[in-house]
């Protein structure tokens, strides 16, 4: 079977989320399930300068659109194409994908993404590359939300799959933009783009694609519910039966506590107390005591309002104070969560590490030299950060949401006693409920060392592999290609 995938970002080439290890990754574990996959990025910036070896495939030049679109390729792991959509005007610019170097929006966001999605069907019906067409072409996020609808007008049309990691991003516009696009009139209608007034680029996938995925299964159940389904539940009630949740997993390569070359020193469950070299490298290059003893949680991501970081902010006077902790921060985004832990920072210096930027090297040696790591996420579609932490026996506390609940297991007397218990797990979004479990953690870890190391046993031995992911995929494929919609 012939699969594209088609994404805004792609590991290793660029990143700025889960997306991009989901696309960088899961198409390895899928060639190992026999799939001929390739792969469909937009050429930004980032992208072109990690692809010096490409070749032009083709240059298209489609009704409506007077931009130039060079169809490039390269490979990712030497074996898997890459197809880059090359329009310089749209793409090659300083800044991120989606955002420029002051944190606004590109302007021209849904042309961006417009244009990408028909230079995406331009492969998917081998009018760029006639040598590969692909029997499934599988979508990913709000940027190819137009691919499964403006495929659907087309003859012998693969089938489509639309995996959605994060609904609160929908790429909404005003009704002028589907004009400015040209988007077929027909396509206005509430059952279809239209989303109150305005065009949604999720909702075209969602209610277009064979089949809907999304990247966990507890993530599938709540996006039905209008607490987390940001207006496009009922949309989703309608497709449930074509909707289904699937796990993440994680590069067991690159995350690798035994052979990680980020860490200071390599550890593994026979050599568990070398951990504690790298946790004493993380306070020096936090600039914090060197203190083998005091509990050290770190904390990691987009600092978006979805990972809870007011409620850290508001936690760290109890947790430094009386709990006893120091805390080692990273994460880029968002200007208001960047600058209240600027000022909390700022009062507690000695005891909270804070970096802000993008920092891959250090998040490894963060899960490395943590003893806890804290994801309070109001909503988490599947997470990763999570999962690393176990693989690096760090021990998660998090709020029962999404991916988290798939893949972290409560200490409690009877997940002791069969070893499956993992991490903390508390269940209201609040800065008292958080410190609650919290504190349980630290009690454990500072007054039974040695059950504190067998939770961060049972979280070195649980796999969270894409190989599984890719049998559950292979498995959607074939059915959206059975299924395909009339
Ligand atoms: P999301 O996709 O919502 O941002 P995930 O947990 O699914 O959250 O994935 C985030 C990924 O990005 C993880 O691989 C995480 O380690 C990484 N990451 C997030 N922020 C940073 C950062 N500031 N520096 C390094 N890696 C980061």
């Amino acid at each position: 079977m012939r699969v594209l995938l088609a994404a805004s970002e792609v590991y290793p080439f660029v990143k700025t989320g889960g997306l991009a290890d989901v696309a960088g990754h899961l198409p390895s574990a899928l060639v190992g399930e026999g799939i001929d996959i390739r792969i469909v990025v937009p050429g930004y910036r980032q992208v072109l300068e990690r692809a010096p070896d490409r070749e032009t495939i083709a240059e298209l030049r489609l009704p409506g659109l007077s931009a130039t679109i060079r169809v490039l390729a390269t490979r990712l792991q030497a074996r898997i194409v890459v197809y880059i959509i090359d329009t310089p005007e749209l793409y090659d610019r300083p800044g991120g994908p989606y955002i420029d170097a002051l944190g606004d929006e590109w302007i021209d966001n849904a042309h961006r993404f417009y244009v990408f999605s028909r230079s995406v069907i331009e492969i998917a019906q081998a009018r760029a590359d006639p040598s590969w067409f692909p029997d499934v072409v599988h979508c990913n996020d709000w940027h190819t939300g137009l691919i499964p609808a403006l495929l659907h007008g087309e003859r012998d049309r693969p089938a489509t799959v639309f995996t959605i990691h994060n609904l609160a991003y929908q790429g909404r516009f005003p009704h002028a933009v589907f004009q400015e696009l040209g988007l077929p009139t027909e396509l206005w209608h509430p059952e279809c783009l239209e989303f109150y007034g305005n065009l949604n680029f999720m909702k075209a996938g969602l209610v277009f694609a064979d089949r809907l995925t999304t990247v966990s299964p507890t993530y599938a159940r709540e996006i039905l519910e209008p607490q987390f389904g940001y207006g496009l539940d009922g949309v989703l009630k309608t497709r449930q039966g074509q909707l289904v949740g699937i796990l993440n997993g994680i590069d067991n390569e690159v995350w690798n506590p035994e052979s990680d070359p980020w860490i200071d020193k390599n550890y593994a469950i026979g050599t568990l107390d070398d951990k504690v070299v790298n946790k004493l490298a993380v306070q020096r290059e936090f600039k914090l005591a060197e203190d083998p003893e005091r509990p050290l949680v770190a904390v990691i991501g987009r600092l978006a309002d979805q990972k809870g970081i007011d409620l850290i902010v508001d936690a760290i006077p109890e947790m430094v104070n009386d709990l006893e902790v120091n805390l080692v921060i990273l994460g880029s985004g968002g200007r208001e969560c960047e600058q209240a832990l600027r000022e909390v920072h700022a009062v507690y210096s000695d005891k909270v590490g804070l970096m802000l930027g993008f920092n891959e090297p250090l998040a490894h040696r963060m899960e490395a030299g943590a003893d806890l790591f804290l994801m309070p996420s109001r909503f988490e579609p599947c997470g990763l950060n999570q999962m690393y932490s176990q693989r690096y026996g760090t021990v998660p506390v998090v709020h029962a949401v999404g991916g988290l609940v798939d893949t972290v297991v409560d200490v409690s007397d009877s997940s002791l006693e069969d070893r499956t218990a993992t991490g903390f797990v508390f269940h209201n979004p609040r800065v008292s409920d958080m410190l609650r479990r919290v504190d349980a953690a630290i009690d454990l870890y500072r007054n039974l060392p040695f059950v504190w190391r067998e939770v961060m046993i049972n979280g070195m031995c649980r796999v969270f592999s894409w190989q599984r992911s890719a049998v559950d995929y292979c498995i959607l494929y074939q059915d959206a290609l059975e299924n395909r919609r009339p």
